[in-house]
């Protein structure tokens, strides 16, 4: 590395070190901040000669980055932002806290990807899926689909692990080939994770036409895009490779959707030629991811941390969670997005019949949405009434950003 990168990276792990001494949260942020400030290559330095991962996507990025880390650490120690911090901040102090590890799976957040694929220059990059997410802040699904698309189209060498089950992905995935201008279309690997969540490609980006769907597949009714046959995919409780060979996944994390977040990971450690049959049993090793699914006992309760920040991950969370009591907490705050009519956008009837409880600042809003759902409640002012609440056995806790920080801090920040 040049000089002033190697002092920029001392610098940044040295700025990570005490904001985490002097109790400020883990320091990437401010590291890595402190880092690009000396200088603005930092991120290209550090990752230069590393074989890189990037995991974008609405949902399911922190979890499907940890997996593929435990994937990927079958060849030895893997660099990653394993703090959430998936912006070019958290990237650069992950990297500079990392040594000389040769390879790296970070999170990417889905508006920085064009940025983080031009500094890092990956191996690999994983697109999981495109769905409306904070009203006030984050681009529209088609607009985040085109941005994604010229990325790829600058960067026709990187190799494409891809969702086949959401046609916004695919899109971004299959930008044309254009021979006049040198672009060859990227090598994309698909996998089949599934998608539960439809009201945000309902129209082919493409061509403006309807998409339709039966059973998995889908199609466009106007022009020839449609689901492509995905290389790995999800049956019953394992992974079915390109090979055709099955393996049994046991996974400490709930729910189908984690089975697909598993398929992503084996598919993008196969990108670095770790085989799955090698990497599998690591997948069981990761229990829980900053707090999401961790389970904590108290008084006689087996409470479960569920995080839920938009409509997709909503609907993903109740199909995790048990058919037991559960808590919904709902905060409103600048992390979480200020605007709370969302909510009209998730149909909370799978919670019918399930003794539902509801807290936070805008336990109202989500009062009015489950009266209008005919979804039975009742209104707690704190965590502990909630436990009090339920009879012993499991509580299912969901709860969007802020509101499961503040959960998290009740039961002793657990991971
Ligand atoms: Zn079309």
């Amino acid at each position: 590395m040049p000089l002033r990168a190697k002092v920029a990276s001392s610098v940044s792990r040295t700025a990570a070190a005490l904001s985490r001494a002097a109790g400020r949260g883990d320091g990437s942020v401010i590291g890595g901040w402190i880092g690009l400030k000396i200088d603005p290559d930092l991120l290209a330095h550090l990752s230069a000669g590393r074989a890189i991962a990037l995991v974008s996507g609405t949902n399911g990025k922190t979890t499907t980055t940890r997996l593929t880390t435990a994937a990927v650490g079958v060849l030895g120690r893997v660099a990653t932002n394993s703090f959430g911090a998936n912006m070019p901040t958290g990237h650069t102090s992950a990297l500079a806290k990392a040594g000389s590890t040769p390879y790296a799976v970070l999170e990417v957040d889905e508006h920085y990807l064009a940025q983080v694929l031009e500094s890092t220059e990956p191996h690999v990059v994983a697109l999981l899926n495109l769905s409306r997410d904070q009203l006030d802040r984050a681009k529209e699904v088609a607009m985040m689909a085109q941005l994604w698309r010229a990325a790829l189209v600058r960067h026709p060498d990187i190799r494409v692990v891809a969702n086949a089950d959401d046609p916004m992905v695919v899109w971004a995935a299959t930008p044309p080939a254009d021979p006049a201008q040198g672009h060859i279309p990227p090598h994309v690997t698909w996998f089949s994770a599934g998608q539960r969540w439809h009201d945000d490609s309902w129209v082919c980006p493409e061509c403006g036409s309807t998409i339709q769907r039966s059973g998995e597949q889908w199609w466009c009714t106007g022009c020839p895009l449609r689901r492509p046959a995905p290389q790995w995919t999800v049956e019953d409780d394992g992974v079915l490779d390109p090979t055709g060979a099955w393996h049994k996944v046991q996974l400490q994390l709930p729910g189908k959707v984690n089975l697909g977040n598993a398929a992503t990971a084996l598919a993008v450690a196969a990108e670095f030629g770790v085989r799955p049959v090698d990497a599998v049993s690591r997948l069981g090793a990761v229990t829980s991811v900053a707090g999401r699914y961790a389970q904590v006992d108290r008084d006689g309760r087996n409470i479960r941390l569920l995080l839920a920040k938009n409509p997709a991950s909503w609907l993903e969370a109740f199909d995790m969670a048990d058919v037991a009591p559960t808590l919904l907490s709902i905060n409103a705050r600048d992390p979480d997005g200020l605007d709370t009519s969302w909510l009209f956008d998730v149909d909370f009837a799978p919670l019918r019949g399930r003794q539902v409880l509801i807290t936070g600042d805008r336990a109202y809003d989500l009062a009015v949405r489950l009266d209008v759902n005919g979804v039975p409640f009742q209104h707690v002012r704190s965590f502990d009434e909630a436990i009090r609440a339920v009879p012993p056995g499991r509580l299912e806790v969901i709860a969007n950003y802020t509101a499961f920080q503040d959960i998290r801090a009740e039961l002793d920040r657990v991971n």
